[in-house]
C-alpha cells in the first residue's frame, strides 16, 4: 500500500527529519513488482536500514520503498564450504549472528555493521580487513524499468574500496532482492587487522573461535563508535583517500607520524579520520551537531540537526583537509540533495 507524507526520521540513523511524499514497504519480489506497476514514472528510492544516507532536501519526491524481504537458507552444502542465501531485507548483524551460530566462517569481522543484507553489496561493506566481496557469491536484483530479475556475479558487481557497480554506472537502476554468500566450514580467521588481536588478548583468549573474533569486533566497535540509537550518525562520513606516493611523501615530510597503508599499484591509503583530526575538527560541535569525539570520520547529530547543516559541515571539513594536505576527501554516505 502506498501511503502519503510519511516522516523518514525513524528510517535514517542520522535521525534527520525529511518527508516522503509517497512511501511503501515490500516483503517479497511480487509485492515489489505490484508497487512498481502502480508507479508509472518508476522514480524510486530504496531504503534498508537507512544507515548510509543523508537527506539534505526536506521532501523526497521519489517513491520511498522499504525493503523487508526476509529469509536465510543454506542452498549449497559442500565438503569445505556452504552457500547461504539471504533476503535483502534481513538485518546484516542478525545475518552474521546466524552464520556464526551455524559454524560458518567469513563474515565475523563484519559483526555489528548496521543496515540490511541488501545494501551490503552497494558499497562492498568492509571492516577489519574483510570486505563482502571476499565471501560474495552472487545476487539477484530487480531491474526497475523492466521488472526483470537479473543475476550479478562477483565480477559483474565490480566491487572496489567501498564501491560497486550499483553506486556507479548502474546507480538507481536496480533493487537488490537476494544475496548469496560462500562461507567456509573451517575457520580461517583474520585477527591481525586493527585492535582485534589486542582485544582477544585482553579477553584472555589465545585460540579464538569464530564467535570469539565476532565478540572482539563487537567490543571494539561498541567502545569507539556512537550507537545510532543514542546519537544520530551514518558511520564513516568520508572514504579513506587513496593517494599517489608523491602526495603521501609530501605529507610525511611535515607529519612523520601520518598513518599510511599500501594500496594497489604502489598507491597509499591514508586514514581520513587522522587527516580530519589534524585540522582540529575531532570532537568539535556546532550546537546540536558536529564531529564525534572518539572518531573524527563520524559526523553526528545530537538531535534536531538538518541534513543541510550536516552536509555543509562536511563541505567545510573537505575544504579544511584540502587546504592542509592537498587531499580531497570523498563522501561515503549516499547524499540526497
Ligand atoms: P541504506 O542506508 O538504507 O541505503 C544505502 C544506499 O543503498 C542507498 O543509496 C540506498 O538507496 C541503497 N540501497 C539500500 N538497499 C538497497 C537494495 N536492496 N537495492 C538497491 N539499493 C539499495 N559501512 C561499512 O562498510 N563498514 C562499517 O564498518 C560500517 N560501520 C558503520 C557503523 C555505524 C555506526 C553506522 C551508522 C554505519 C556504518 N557503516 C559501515 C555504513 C552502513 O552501515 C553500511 O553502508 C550499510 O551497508 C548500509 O545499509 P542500509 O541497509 O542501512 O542501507
Ligand atoms: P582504526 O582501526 O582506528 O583504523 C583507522 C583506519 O586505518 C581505518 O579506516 C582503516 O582503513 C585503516 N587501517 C587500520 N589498520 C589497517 C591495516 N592493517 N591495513 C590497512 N588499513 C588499516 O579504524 P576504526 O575507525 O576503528 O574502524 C575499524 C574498522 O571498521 C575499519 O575497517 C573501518 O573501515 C570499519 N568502519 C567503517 C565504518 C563505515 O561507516 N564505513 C564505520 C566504522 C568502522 P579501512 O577503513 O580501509 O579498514
Amino acid at each position: 500500500m502506498i501511503r502519503q507524507n510519511i516522516s523518514l526520521k525513524p528510517y535514517n540513523t542520522f535521525g534527520i527529519e525529511a518527508t516522503a511524499s509517497k512511501f511503501a514497504r515490500f516483503s517479497s519480489v511480487n509485492e515489489l513488482k505490484d508497487i512498481l506497476t502502480e508507479t508509472p514514472d518508476k522514480e524510486i528510492l530504496i531504503l534498508g536500514g537507512g544507515s548510509n544516507v543523508l537527506f539534505v532536501k526536506d521532501t523526497i519526491d521519489e517513491l520511498v520503498l522499504l525493503n523487508e524481504i526476509k529469509g536465510f537458507e543454506v542452498v549449497e552444502d559442500n565438503l569445505d564450504d556452504v552457500v547461504v542465501s539471504a533476503g535483502a531485507g534481513e538485518i546484516w548483524h542478525e545475518f552474521v549472528m546466524k552464520c556464526i551460530e551455524k559454524g560458518f566462517c567469513g563474515v565475523e569481522n563484519l559483526s555489528l555493521i548496521p543496515g540490511s543484507v541488501g545494501a551490503s553489496p552497494m558499497q562492498n561493506i568492509g571492516a577489519y580487513g574483510v570486505e563482502i566481496k571476499d565471501v560474495f557469491e552472487k545476487l539477484e536484483a530487480l531491474h526497475i524499468q523492466t521488472g526483470e530479475i537479473h543475476t550479478f556475479t562477483n565480477k559483474e558487481c565490480e566491487f572496489g574500496y567501498r564501491e560497486s557497480v550499483f553506486k556507479r554506472k548502474l546507480k538507481g537502476q536496480y533493487v537488490i532482492t537476494q544475496v548469496y554468500f560462500r562461507l567456509k566450514k573451517q575457520p580461517n580467521l583474520n585477527t591481525s587487522y586493527g585492535a582485534i588481536d589486542t582485544e582477544l588478548a585482553k579477553m584472555g583468549i589465545a585460540n579464538p573461535s569464530v564467535k570469539d573474533v565476532s565478540n572482539a569486533v563487537i567490543s571494539i566497535r561498541s567502545s569507539k563508535l556512537p550507537n545510532p540509537k543514542e546519537i544520530g550518525n551514518a558511520g564513516s562520513f568520508f572514504k579513506n583517500p587513496v593517494v599517489d606516493q608523491s602526495v603521501y611523501q609530501k605529507i610525511a615530510q611535515k607529519y612523520d607520524s601520518v598513518p599510511n597503508y599500501p594500496a594497489e599499484n604502489g598507491a597509499v591509503k591514508l586514514a581520513a579520520g587522522w587527516l580530519i583530526e589534524q585540522t582540529g575538527w575531532k570532537g568539535k560541535t556546532k550546537g546540536h551537531y558536529g564531529v564525534h569525539k572518539l572518531q573524527a570520520l563520524v559526523l553526528v547529530n545530537y538531535g534536531g540537526a538538518t541534513g543541510a547543516e550536516i552536509y555543509d559541515l562536511s563541505t567545510e571539513i573537505i575544504e579544511k583537509v584540502k587546504a592542509e594536505f592537498g587531499v580531497t576527501l570523498e563522501r561515503e554516505v549516499n547524499i540526497y540533495l
